[in-house]
């Protein structure tokens, strides 16, 4: 196949830009390797390619949030979750203390408000901490298609810096958005933000999505179509920080982008896409992934809104 001479090829003609910074403000990920790159695609029928460093595992951090949000949604209904988090872009950094003026409710499950609201509702009311993140990693597991493990040094590194999540959990405890002790919803949502994941899981995850949620390896329809649709439009949406509009206008799929410099997107009913590479721009997202995703969507007329 010539899929993996193209992604080696476009992996040289984008290697050599090493502008951008890792993300400092946690620790641990300031200390990753930069050069690090990989991309990987997984078609719907579990075909995969791939070039360079796919199988390195990063800490999946904000590309976490679209999972949570459908394992919330399959869990409790869209009405519900709807209840608890908009689905407006925000146009603001993703740790912004952006809540709706009235309601309390954060306007996304995309920004961190967003997400930590998203992370509390999983799980029987009852759950403690602990059965929420596991059933958070049980559910990412799911559309992976692989048992996912927690960095350890990553949680604790960004737990012992997490005073803005702290006080963003705060806030929404004071308006009645979540009902549990913020710090353990800091905790598993950290948590969540720590299970590692090479390219390949990703790309595995992105599959599931473009397959209506029917992971491609084991066949498992992780959550139901209608909530594959929703996730994918506020990923659209919402999905690539305060850069979504331009992404989605130059790049054009539903794509979701992390600090610790992964970027996953979907094509949904063809492939799931993975990039890898630490150096983010100010927007937060990977200088590299988006250049690679930009040459992929016009080498490959992957832009959704192009008539066929
Ligand atoms: N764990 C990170 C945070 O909450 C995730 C941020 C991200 O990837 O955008 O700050």
């Amino acid at each position: 196949s010539p899929v993996p001479d193209y992604l080696q090829q476009i992996l040289d003609e984008c290697g050599g830009d090493t502008s951008g910074a890792t993300a400092d403000y946690i620790p641990e990920l300031a200390a990753a390797d930069p050069d690090l790159l990989g991309v990987c695609l997984s078609t719907i029928d579990g075909t995969r390619y791939e070039a360079g460093d796919a199988e390195v595992a990063v800490s999946i951090q904000s590309i976490s949030k679209p999972f949570a949000y459908a394992l919330a949604i399959a869990e409790h209904g869209l009405d519900h979750v709807l209840q608890r988090v908009g689905v407006e872009p925000s146009g603001e950094a993703f740790n912004e203390l952006s809540l709706e003026r009235d309601s309390g409710r954060p306007l996304n499950p995309m920004i961190n408000a967003g997400a930590l609201t998203t992370h509390a509702l999983i799980g029987p009311p009852d759950a403690d901490a602990e059965q929420r993140f596991e059933l958070v990693r049980q559910g990412l597991s799911a559309f992976a298609g692989r048992e996912l493990e927690v960095d350890e040094a990553v949680y604790s590194s960004e737990l012992d810096t997490a005073y803005r999540n702290i006080a963003i959990a705060n806030m929404l405890r004071s308006y009645g958005v979540i009902d549990h002790e913020p710090m353990d919803v800091v905790a598993g949502y950290t948590r969540q933000c720590s299970v590692l994941v090479t390219s390949r899981d990703l790309a595995a995850m992105a599959a599931t999505l473009a397959n209506g949620g029917v992971q491609p390896s084991t066949g498992e329809q992780v959550v139901e179509r209608s909530v594959v649709r929703q996730v994918l439009s506020v990923m659209m949406t919402c999905g690539m920080y305060d850069a979504a509009g331009d992404w989605m206008s130059t790049i054009g799929f539903p794509a979701k982008s992390g600090v610790s410099g992964g970027i996953l997107g979907v094509l949904p009913g063809q492939v799931g896409i993975a990039t890898l590479s630490p150096r983010l721009d100010d927007h937060g997202n990977s200088v590299r992934g988006v250049q690679l995703c930009s040459r992929m969507s016009s080498d490959m007329g992957m832009h959704i809104m192009e008539p066929p």
